[in-house]
Parts: structure tokens; sequence; C-alpha cells
């Protein structure tokens, strides 16, 4: 079979501006491609009824499965539906499940259903609603729609969960037939690497393994390796081959990243991490406590962005700070030590550094310190950064949590 034409209609005028992104069609090519299937083309367009007309014309003549999110709303700018019912030729209906489950929601909640909200119970006649348990506008399931026999149309909220949850309760089971073997794939993630360094490394097991699809995806934080193919023992092949090409590089398997790494490594050590924040003024501890069970091992630490703060809450002398200067190796360094006494953790991390615009004293723009004090003493890394203030500030806090990730699989304990 021909591989099928799948295509995501995004709708919202607010997808076109900075203030929302469009992230419902990255989230279901996730999903599609778990199933095997690809997503061929995806669509931004706003809440007019003449674009969205000529665009679900598009998708009609070229698609065999539109899937669509937005204005299934009750408002004046939702009319996804009907836009599809009139291109389409079918009336639109009002559906009796719909609306009993429109006036449920607003009694559960003692209020009175206002009169617009019975127009999401509208739908294109020959269209299959789907229920919605999180909120008052239905999906719709289209298959056959007039004049396109084999194309199959759904609609889908715009809000994310409901969105997410009526992908699970009922476009899962009714495109599972049209699933392709299931991909697999093999994540490997890597710090304190370029891309470009990365890909020279790996290109002879690449290429071996060229039936696997390959991708290299650089943040600025980690670079990730990908490759994707149906078969598991594929895979398993190509980790054993590509595994000791990347050595202490490698920082996790599977899910997870730098962060991860160093959570899990602290937590198979019995170790205990406390950070001193100048210049990424809390983003490493940030970073950090996004991960859930981080407390086990992450004890905390200080922002401390002034000479001011660093003297308080660190007990840095004054005098010295002044003359050693607030971005500067001996300054980080007197951090992390003052931090990992101060908390009592195994290991203490200090970033100090000028994270831009302009050069600050006598610290050049993109200037980073770091230092690293644990039980065999204190290290420190001087760097240069690139990129805008919170570029430098991020990779910051990666070459931070790299520099703690290789003392910790350094086996031997001291
Ligand atoms: P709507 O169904 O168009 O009324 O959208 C409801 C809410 O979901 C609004 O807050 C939208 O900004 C949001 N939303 C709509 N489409 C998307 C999308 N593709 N990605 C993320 N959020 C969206
Ligand atoms: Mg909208």
């Amino acid at each position: 079979m021909e591989s099928m034409r799948i295509e995501c209609i995004a709708i919202g005028t607010e997808l076109l501006t900075t203030r929302r992104l469009d992230t419902n069609s990255v989230w279901l090519a996730e999903q599609l491609a778990d199933l095997g299937l690809g997503l061929r083309l995806k669509t931004a367009v706003g809440d007019r009824r003449e674009d969205l007309a000529r665009v679900i014309q598009t998708a009609l003549d070229r698609s065999d499965l539109i899937l669509v999110t937005g204005g299934l709303g009750p408002t004046f700018d939702d009319f996804t539906k009907e836009v599809f019912a009139e291109i389409l030729g079918a009336p639109l209906v009002e559906d009796a499940g719909s609306r009993a489950d429109i006036q449920a929601f607003y009694e559960a909640r003692n209020r009175v259903p206002p009169p617009a909200n019975f127009k999401q119970a509208l739908i294109p006649g020959g269209a299959e609603a789907l229920r919605n348990p999180l909120g008052t506008a239905p999906g719709v399931f289209w298959e056959d729609p007039p004049g396109h026999p084999g194309t199959r149309i759904i609609l889908f909220p715009g809000v994310p969960r409901e969105m997410k949850r009526m992908w699970v309760d009922h476009a899962l089971p009714r495109l599972r037939s049209l699933a392709g073997r299931p991909v697999h794939t093999l994540r490997l993630v890597v710090a304190g690497v370029p891309e470009s360094t990365l890909d020279q490394r790996i290109q002879d097991v690449r290429e071996r393994h060229g039936h696997l699809d390959w991708t290299i995806l650089a943040s600025l934080t980690q670079v990730e390796l990908l490759a994707r193919g149906e078969d598991p023992a594929a895979l398993d092949r190509a980790r054993a081959d590509v595994m000791p090409l990347l050595g202490e590089d490698l920082a996790c398997i599977g899910g997870g990243n730098l962060e991860d790494a160093v959570l899990d490594l602290l937590k198979r050590r019995g170790e205990t991490l406390a950070v001193a924040e100048s210049m990424t003024g809390g983003l490493l501890a940030a970073r950090l406590t996004a991960i859930p069970g981080a407390s086990a091992v992450f004890l905390g630490g200080a922002t401390v962005y002034s000479a001011q703060a660093k003297a308080a809450l660190l007990g840095l002398d004054p005098g010295t700070l002044a003359l050693e200067g607030t971005v500067s190796e001996a300054t980080s360094r007197r951090l992390a030590e003052a931090v990992r006494a101060k908390v009592g953790a195994t290991w203490g991390l200090a970033v100090t550094g000028n994270a831009g615009p302009g050069a600050e004293g006598d610290a050049s723009l993109g200037a980073v310190f770091i230092a690293l004090a644990g039980p065999a003493g204190t290290e420190t890394r001087n760097l240069r950064l690139p990129g805008d203030r919170a570029d430098v500030q991020l990779r910051g806090t990666a070459v931070a949590l790299d520099l703690l990730r290789r003392d910790l699989i350094i086996d031997q304990k001291y």
C-alpha cells in the first residue's frame, strides 16, 4: 500500500503570533510516529473563514487523513465544523448525546448552559460525534465524507489536554487498523561534545547501520543521537556498536536528560549536591528540581547574584571579593566550597559569569567560571560561552552539570 498521506491543521489566530505555539500538531506527530504513521504536512491557520475554507479544500484534495485541532468552541471565532460542512455539502445536525453532555457538564457545576453553548452539539450529517469528557466541545470523526471516499477527517478541540484525551479515547481505536509496523527509537544523550564532532565520530556506525533512520538533535545543553527502526534487535546492535564511541560523553540512554543523569548518579552513590548560583540566577536549581524525586539528592543552595548576597548568605569576605572580582575563578571556587560546607553536601557546584548583554567590569561577555567542590578538592573551569543572555545562562548550567557528571562516573570512590 502506498503510504497514507496525513496532514494536520491547527486552527487559531493566536497560533500565528508569539502568544501561543502550536503544540497540538507536534504532539499528534509523535503519536502518529508511534503508530508507524508519518505526518506529511501541517498548516496553521487563523480564525478567518475564507482562509480556513481554502486550507480545508486543499487538504481534502491531497490527504487521506486530516487531523484538525481548534475552533470547536461556542464563540463567534469558532467555525471549524461549519466550514467543513459547507465545503462538503452536509447539513449540521444536532447530536442528542452531545447536547445531553453539554447540559450535564453545566449541571454538574450548578450552572445553566448559555444558549450559545448548544451550538457545539451541531455535528455534520453523516459524521460521528466524539464525546469530550473534559470539556463541552465534542469532536468529530468523519469517514468517507461526500465526494471524498477513503478520506478520514478528525476534528479535535484546541485545548491541548482535551485533544490528547480524545486522541486516546476516540482516535487511536479508530486508526489502529491503519497503523504501520510500530517504530522503535534508540535515544542516546551526549553532553560536552559539539554535534559536528559527534556526527564525525559515529559516521562509520551510522553507515554500517544505514537501514536505520538516524538523527542528531542538538540543543544548548546536550546533543541527542536518535536511531529509529522497526526491528528492536537491529537497534540493539546499533547501540552496542555506537556506545564504545561515546565513552564518558554518553550521559543517558532512553528517556531523560543531562540533569536526570546527574541525579541518578548521585542517588546511586548515595551523595548529595548543593549549588551557589550567581550568573544562572537559580536556573541550575530549577533544572534539577524540575525532576521528580530530586529532593533525595539535591539539597538546595543559594542565588547569590550580588556581592552583598555572596557575603551575607555564603560568608564570602567583602574585601577579598572586591579584590578577586565577583566574576572570577577564585570567587567561583570560594562559592562552591562555601555552599558545600554550609549545606553539608557531598558536592558544591557554583557558577559565576557575565551573561551579557555587554561587558561588565573586568568580565567580558560570555565569560563563565564554574567550580565544583567535592571530597577530593575543588576543580574549576574557565569558559567563554556564545549566545545571548538566556543562551549563556542555559549553557552555563549544562557545563556545570556535565562537570559534576564526569566526576561522578569515575568509579572509584576517594
Ligand atoms: P479553541 O478550540 O480554538 O477554542 O482553542 C481553545 C484553547 O486551546 C485556546 O486557548 C487555544 O489557544 C488553545 N489551542 C488551540 N489550538 C492549539 C494548538 N494547536 N496548540 C496549542 N494550543 C492550542
Ligand atoms: Mg480558537
